[in-house]
């Protein structure tokens, strides 16, 4: 029989495990026994994922500079990829902003449904973590992330999944020096490099043998974790305009690289749907990253040149799903609590989305801590932020498992838009994981 394809066991996985915990929030014992017995694997799955990013990142950025035949390609490179993840990123924030500017999702919104919000959430540990969280990274000054980005302990930095740009800092830094000593003296680095490179892409490929039990585990959970249903009805138009928005950076995405790579738009979507699918089942594009890594590689041709350096930058500072919901959220806010916003007020948005893009950790809910700073920098009066996050707090995580899916695609049709551009878009060469399975049952030669 022939095997179902990766993406469809995925797909239905999250499709069981969100009936069965749909089920089990009827049932007493139920939403513990999920949180108990049935999420730890879920937990696990994400932390494996997480466990081989650093060791992804660093192998396969030092072999994609190594295998550079000329060191200023990679300056061609670094260049473009900042500059069109900075314009994809202002396309989605726009878009976001038109959408809530014409569809006003905030004016519908009743005084009745504003008090139970507000009394439901406003005091609620998620919506005030978020705002000290907030203040805590606003304190700095305008070139901290300059500063935050070296590591003065290269361990340290290879230790710690939120220090990630450091981690490309320290390895770009170790590529270039490999250059510059020369190949012949670069050679057992390299091989060593090369080689931990091909296990950790085997490592993911034995991880999503278990991916599609995993995203039943995490959507049973986010079911039996949601908030009130009716709070969620309420925000229905607010969360549709975000959606629709999110789906049209998609079609935007398509048309990229119908247009620009001349690949078809539906084969993209289908090789790349794994890691969609988990940036949705994760909401994390941090923990996502080794199976996009591996799918834009493998399974679309990028090269490591370009994927290994795009690809874990893009993660961490190209979020155009999280910026388009800042913008959409922004204005919510603004027109449920009757705040003017000024023409000024959403250009100083689009700003601060950008900004607060690059500067959100790719992680659950790092967009609404940002949001905040967004909402300060429009004059937000900051007595009243807790209720403008309550506002939106119920449907938070099901949008941020949307604006993860944008989030990981961009990073991908960067991806490729950069390769093609450096004539290093080839064709795909996927490697499962038991190629090489025989191999270790022959008897070794004596
Ligand atoms: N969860 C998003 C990500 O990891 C960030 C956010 O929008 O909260 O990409």
């Amino acid at each position: 029989m022939r095997k179902l394809e990766l993406h469809w066991q995925i797909l239905i996985g999250m499709l069981c495990g969100l009936l069965f915990g749909f089920v089990m929030t009827y049932v007493d014992w139920g939403r513990s026994f999920v949180q108990d017995w049935i999420n730890p694997f879920g937990t696990i799955f994400v932390k494996l994922l997480k466990l081989i990013a650093i060791p992804l990142i660093l192998a396969s950025l030092v072999k994609g500079i190594s295998d550079l035949k000329d060191i200023s390609r990679f300056r061609n490179i670094g260049l473009r990829t900042i500059g069109i993840y900075i314009v994809t990123t202002i396309i989605a924030i726009t878009i976001g902003l038109v959408l809530v500017n014409i569809l006003q999702p905030g004016e519908g919104i009743s005084e009745d449904t504003i008090t139970r919000l507000t009394e439901t959430y406003a005091s609620d540990s998620g919506v005030t973590s978020k705002i000290e969280e907030a203040s805590r990274q606003k304190d700095s000054g305008p070139l901290q992330f300059l500063e935050d980005m070296v590591p003065d302990n290269a361990f340290n930095a290879l230790a710690n999944n939120s220090l990630m740009l450091q981690v490309i800092f320290f390895t770009i830094f170790l590529g270039i020096s490999m250059l510059l000593i020369g190949e012949k003296r670069a050679k057992p680095l390299k091989k060593f490099f090369d080689a931990l490179n091909d296990v950790v892409l085997k490592m993911v490929d034995l991880i999503m043998l278990s991916a599609p039990y995993a995203v039943f585990a995490l959507l049973a959970n986010v079911v039996v974790s949601s908030g009130d249903p009716d709070l969620l009805v309420a925000l229905l138009k607010y969360a549709g305009v975000v959606v629709v928005g999110l789906f049209l950076m998609i079609v935007f995405y398509c048309f990229i690289v119908a247009i620009y790579t001349k690949k078809n738009p539906f084969w993209f979507l289908k090789e790349i749907s794994p890691a969609q699918l988990l940036a949705f089942s994760t909401s994390s594009s941090a923990a996502t990253l080794p199976v996009t890594m591996e799918r834009v590689e493998e399974h679309i041709g990028v090269d490591k040149e370009v994927s290994s350096f795009v690809l874990p930058v893009g993660a961490t500072i190209n979020m155009d799903g999280t910026s388009l919901y800042q913008g959409v959220a922004a204005v919510f806010i603004a027109q449920a609590l009757d705040f003017d916003l000024s023409l000024g007020a959403q250009l100083t948005i689009v700003l601060t989305a950008l900004l607060a893009s690059i500067g959100s950790a790719a992680v659950p809910g790092a967009g609404m801590v940002m949001l905040v700073i967004v909402l300060e920098s429009i004059g937000f009066p900051a007595d009243k932020l807790a209720i403008g996050l309550a506002l939106i707090f119920a449907v938070d995580r099901p949008l941020d498992m949307c604006r993860t899916i944008v989030n990981v695609t961009g990073d991908a049709t960067v991806s490729m838009v950069v390769a093609k551009s450096v004539g290093k878009l080839g064709e795909p060469h996927v490697e499962e994981w038991d190629d090489f399975y025989e191999e270790t049952k022959r008897p070794k030669n004596k």
